[in-house]
């Protein structure tokens, strides 16, 4: 990565620039790690290609590219996928009209102080929290289908694969409890906040994000409640909140080409 100025940004939006920085790592980076994909990592890539193809709140050239790989991939019967032949397809190499999937990173919302810190692992978690609240909005839908296609990408391809074990341990402790559209929302919500309150103070902490309870209280005051002294959180003020600050409508298009 080439040395660039500090990109100023509002810390309490999401930038779509993270999320389309998001796709390009996890699937021209990431993925090409595997040069064939096939059996339980087959069907990860397509849930996770499926659910994009979905609920991602992209730019409509990034919608259209997202969909024509999700058709392809569903259509392709083979049991072996060469990482090669999705890169064209994420490519467009056959050039269907008005489809994109621009390339390279930009980090802003997810800029670290340094080029260890932040930028990818955080705009997965944003992106996550994107298609969860963005599955809200289509009720029937089953409401397992954004984690279980998170929790399989994390499984078979998360690069640090010490958080991948620890999200399969907190999945597969309660992941399945979840019944709702709203509390799938939820449930990401409180397991990110495990993982913050296990990583504060940790070597990988960027000095200027530090790892809180979220939202802290001078970003949603009515999150927050205190009974006899300790405090508790306000589910329903936490879901009205997350409805908000990831819904589609509010990210920003800043610092795209
Ligand atoms: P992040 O935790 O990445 O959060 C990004 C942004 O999301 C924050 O800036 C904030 O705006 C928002 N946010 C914060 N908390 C919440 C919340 N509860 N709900 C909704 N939005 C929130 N690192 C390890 O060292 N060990 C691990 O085991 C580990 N496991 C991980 C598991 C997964 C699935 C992922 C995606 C990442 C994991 N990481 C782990 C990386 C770590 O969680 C952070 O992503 C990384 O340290 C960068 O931190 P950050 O300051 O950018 O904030």
């Amino acid at each position: 990565t080439t040395k660039h100025e500090w990109r100023q940004f509002n810390r309490s939006r999401v930038y779509m620039s993270d999320l389309e920085s998001a796709l390009h790592y996890s699937l021209r980076v990431e993925l090409s790690t595997h040069a064939t994909i096939s059996g339980q990592d087959l069907r990860a890539v397509k849930d996770y290609i499926s659910i994009l193809a979905k609920y991602f709140p992209g730019r409509p050239v990034v919608k259209k590219l997202l969909q024509s790989v999700d058709k392809w991939l569903e259509e392709r019967g083979d049991s072996e996928l060469p990482y090669s032949a999705l890169k064209d397809m994420l490519d467009n190499t056959a050039q269907v009209p008005d489809a994109v999937l621009p390339e390279g990173v930009r980090w802003v919302g997810c800029q670290g102080t340094q080029p260890h810190f932040r930028g990818y692992p955080c705009s997965m978690w944003m992106l996550f929290h994107v298609l969860t609240v963005q599955a809200i909005k289509s009720p029937g839908t089953d409401p397992l289908e954004v984690l279980r296609a998170m929790r399989e990408y994390v499984h078979s391809f998360f690069g640090c694969r010490a958080c991948a074990s620890h999200f399969e341990a907190m999945a597969a402790e309660s992941m399945n409890n979840v019944r709702t559209l709203s509390t799938a929302a939820l449930w990401l919500w409180s397991r990110h906040n495990r993982v913050n309150n296990r990583l504060a103070g940790a070597l990988s902490e960027d000095p200027m994000f530090p790892k809180l309870q979220w939202p802290p209280p001078d970003l949603c005051p009515q999150c927050h409640g205190v009974r006899s002294g300790e405090h508790y959180w306000m589910q329903q003020e936490v879901l009205a909140f997350l409805r908000r600050y990831f819904s589609s409508d509010r990210i920003l298009l800043d610092y795209l080409d």
